[in-house]
């Protein structure tokens, strides 16, 4: 349940949120958003040091509905003045896209604003070249006992993970577990998440085949007319998805098991950090950044949420959408979000 502390933290828009953690508001219901909103947010999460690694999502190219430079730039800013090293990272995608590789990954963040020179740090993709480097963590989880990090934000200091709050086609909606979840892992680990799952063509596919090309893994083919797919081939990815232009394609599979795999991962990717993070409930689209398009917004901007606690984070920000929307958040995306099952 949504209950506000009823104390003005910060300035007369940012309250303090009472869940397991303490989560803090900046409410931009009623007001314009203004940088400072971020000042106010980062005074009231623990200074993180050393080379820390800022997780965010860079936008697919043609996706310009990620967390804006400037708000970025801001935080970079506020670590610097807390003597930390911060780096802009994030890692390559499963599917076919503009992000595979460090090279189109920075083209796209450059793009879409975010380099050295702008965001005054580097930019590093943080599971290398190809998304080959990673770490394999042991974790105390029910499915995994060793999960896949990207190596350069396993060997930072801390993390600060930067999410956009949108809806999700597998997850409900997508926050901070998946930012840390899905968004820390490289190739390798996302496959391990997205194994339960598979595309399963719909009656009223003619199997004409304009999907085949969307697949690198080489798991759809043609045969007879009708789409053959080749699940010892098949990752799960989902890139075929969007590719049929009758909609005739739909990832299926067990949810539940994907999200548990993903919140195990985000456990993952915090073992053994300092950690803070900031959710921004702006530009809330159905679907999430790594669509190939920018998509329209389902509602209007609520605010930004920081928090030290992942979980009562991304609940926050369900419960403000919720509160916002009433019975409609079935629009965030497809499948209903299952609870937040993550452990602390
Ligand atoms: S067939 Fe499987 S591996 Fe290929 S794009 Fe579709 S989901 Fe990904």
């Amino acid at each position: 349940m949504l209950e506000r502390g009823g104390k003005n933290v910060l300035s007369l828009h940012s309250f303090e949120l009472r869940y397991m953690a303490k989560v803090y508001f900046h409410d931009l219901r009623e007001k314009e958003v203004n940088l400072r909103a971020i000042d106010g947010l980062m005074s009231t999460l623990p200074h993180v040091g050393g080379m820390v690694a800022v997780k965010i999502h860079f936008g697919e190219h043609g996706n310009t509905r990620a967390v804006k430079p400037a708000f970025v730039k801001r935080i970079i800013d506020r670590l610097k003045e807390q003597n930390a090293y911060p780096f802009l990272t994030d890692t390559a995608t499963l599917y076919t896209g503009r992000r595979t590789n460090a090279l189109n990954h920075r083209e796209t963040a450059l793009e879409h604003g975010f380099s050295h020179v702008s965001m005054g740090c580097p930019v590093i993709i943080a599971d290398g070249l190809k998304g080959e480097d990673y770490i394999k963590v042991s974790i105390d989880g029910e499915i995994f006992k060793r999960v896949k990090i990207a190596s350069s934000i396993f060997h930072s200091d801390s993390l600060v993970s930067i999410s956009h709050f949108k809806g999700h086609s597998l997850t409900g909606f997508g926050g901070c577990v998946k930012n840390l979840g899905m968004g820390c892992a490289p190739p390798a680990g996302k496959e391990e998440m997205h194994s339960v799952l598979h595309p399963e063509p719909s009656e009223g596919c003619t199997g004409r085949g304009d999907c085949l090309e969307s697949c690198r893994f080489g798991a759809l083919s043609i045969v007879d007319e009708r789409l053959k797919l080749d699940l010892t081939r098949c990752t799960g990815c989902g890139g075929c998805i969007g590719s049929c232009p009758d909609s005739n394609l739909t990832l299926v599979g067990d949810l539940k098991e994907f999200q548990k795999r993903m919140a195990e991962y985000a456990l993952g990717a915090v073992e053994g950090k300092m950690a803070i993070h900031l959710n921004f409930l702006m530009d809330i689209t159905r679907l999430c950044d790594c669509v190939p398009y920018t998509q329209p917004l389902i509602a209007k901007d609520i605010g930004i949420l920081a928090s030290t606690d992942p979980i009562a984070l991304d609940k926050a920000s369900l419960d403000l959408f919720e509160e916002g929307m009433g019975a409609s958040s079935e629009r965030l995306s497809i499948p209903k979000y299952s609870s937040i099952t993550a452990r602390r």
